[in-house]
């Protein structure tokens, strides 16, 4: 099945078509495969709707089903902030390095065992016909904000968020390592057991 993926976040992508590759039956095609350029205004206040709301608009735009991911990072003493708002933080334009040293600043003096947090991840695909076809699957993965940066890879928080059980952040684990516990492969694995029993997929 060809789908449409609504993200231009070159991580997500190779996370999504790593993740998806794995579990056969897709054909991803990039927003630049499909020529879409537009920013998507993500108006929602939960990470389900604005998953459809990307979704939505990029397979409006193609007519082709398109999946979409919508993710943060919720922190336990922060009552679930950053969440929908984990792109922009620290504001409208701000980058990874803006939101980290945000993050940092509001947990200032709060101690390590105070500091849990888990990033979210809900994909969505949305199937256009007369009757959309909607699927949407959730995954979660718990950690803890550190109290400085580790690691160079990954993206976003990477670098703030450790991951108890390899008593690495995400930033220090390998694509692989990473792609094995994350909230989006979790969501993805969710998606895909949805996918296969609602589309009849191999
Ligand atoms: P979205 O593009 O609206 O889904 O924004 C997701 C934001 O959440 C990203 O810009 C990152 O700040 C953060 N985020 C989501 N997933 C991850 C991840 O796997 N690692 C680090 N940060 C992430």
């Amino acid at each position: 099945m060809k789908i449409a993926l609504a993200t231009g976040n070159a991580h997500k992508i190779k996370e999504i078509s790593a993740i998806l590759e794995k579990l056969g039956s897709f054909t991803l095609l990039t927003p630049k495969d499909i020529g879409f350029t537009s920013e998507i205004e993500e108006t929602g206040s939960t990470f389900e709707e604005n998953s459809l709301i990307k979704a939505k608009a990029v397979s409006d735009f193609c007519r082709l089903p398109a999946i979409a991911d919508d993710s943060g990072l919720e922190v336990d003493f922060l009552g679930g902030d950053p969440g929908v708002y984990s792109a922009r933080f620290a504001g409208v334009d701000s980058t990874d390095e803006d939101n980290n040293r945000k993050l940092l600043h509001l947990l200032e003096g709060v101690k390590t065992e105070d500091r849990t947090a888990r990033f979210v991840s809900v994909i969505t695909l949305f199937i256009p016909g007369d009757l959309p076809k909607i699927i949407t699957a959730r995954g979660e993965c718990p950690g803890q904000i550190l109290h400085s940066e580790i690691g160079e890879s990954g993206f976003g928080y990477d670098p703030l968020f450790l991951y108890q059980p390899l008593n690495k952040t995400f930033a220090q684990m390998t694509a692989e390592e990473k792609n094995a516990v994350s909230h989006r492969a979790k969501a993805l694995e969710n998606f895909a057991k949805k996918a296969k029993e609602s589309l009849n997929l191999s």
